[in-house]
């Protein structure tokens, strides 16, 4: 187990989150593509702020079940998690994760362009 650090841009959003990096997710749906968001999905509630979730905003599209959110701030995507409550996993692009080496990871790749 692992702890990392997790932030934005201009450091509004910030996270800790302890774990193992695993089947990590590079998705061509719409959103995903343009992003280059490599994901790894935890469980939300073991995501720790350290700022205000006030800073980031969500945003929507298609079925609206998922809800993407970036820092309202500087724009950075930081996770995206399900519009449902019952839903508890949240997807962390791993970008915003401090010293972190991208290139080492290996990423299973997800066809959501097609869902
Ligand atoms: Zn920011």
């Amino acid at each position: 187990m692992t702890h990392y650090k997790g932030s934005c841009h201009c450091g509004a959003v910030a996270f800790e989150i302890d774990g193992d990096i695993e089947n990590v997710i590079e998705c061509n749906c719409s959103i995903c593509i343009r992003r280059g968001h490599k994901l790894w999905f935890v469980n939300k509630a073991d995501m720790k702020f350290s700022t205000d979730e006030e800073a980031l905003q969500g945003y929507q599209f298609g079925k609206k079940h998922i809800t993407h959110r970036f820092c309202k701030t500087c724009g950075t995507p930081m996770f995206s998690d399900g519009a449902f409550e019952d839903y508890i996993k949240a997807g962390i692009n791993l970008r915003c994760i401090e010293d972190l080496d991208l290139e080492a990871l290996t990423c299973i790749q997800y066809d959501g362009a097609s869902k």
